[in-house]
């Protein structure tokens, strides 16, 4: 009988144990997801940030090699002689056509949705 107790004992403090190690698992587990959460966010925040004023795109403003900046930040980028302007980041040459109606809709959405 005392036995009996001794053992279960044992068995409740090994379910302790391993209601413990899976907790702390789970928990170590929901930091690693937060933590790429996190990562992420800042990844897609950095990505609406303009290359140009380094604040958040207003109006933005893809240009052709897919480089994105605020309308009003892009239409102040000098001319060459040729009529083109330089990509700010790759240095690729584009004509803007103005007024810049070509408007990036997804990072609006996007930029609604992170505030
Ligand atoms: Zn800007
Ligand atoms: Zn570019």
């Amino acid at each position: 009988m005392k036995r009996d107790l001794m053992q279960i004992s044992q068995e409740k403090s090994k379910m302790k144990e391993i209601y413990k190690t899976s907790r702390r698992k789970r928990d170590e587990e929901n930091k690693e997801l937060v933590r790429e959460i996190k990562s992420k966010n800042n990844a897609v925040e950095s990505a609406l940030l303009c290359g140009i004023c380094h604040d958040k795109m207003d109006r933005p403003y893809t240009v052709p090699c897919q480089h994105t900046f605020c309308a009003e930040c892009i239409s102040k980028v000098s001319i060459n002689e040729e009529n083109y302007r330089l990509c700010p980041l790759c240095r690729k040459p584009f004509l803007l056509t103005l007024p810049v109606t070509q408007q990036n809709t997804v990072i609006e959405e996007i930029k609604s949705i992170f505030g």
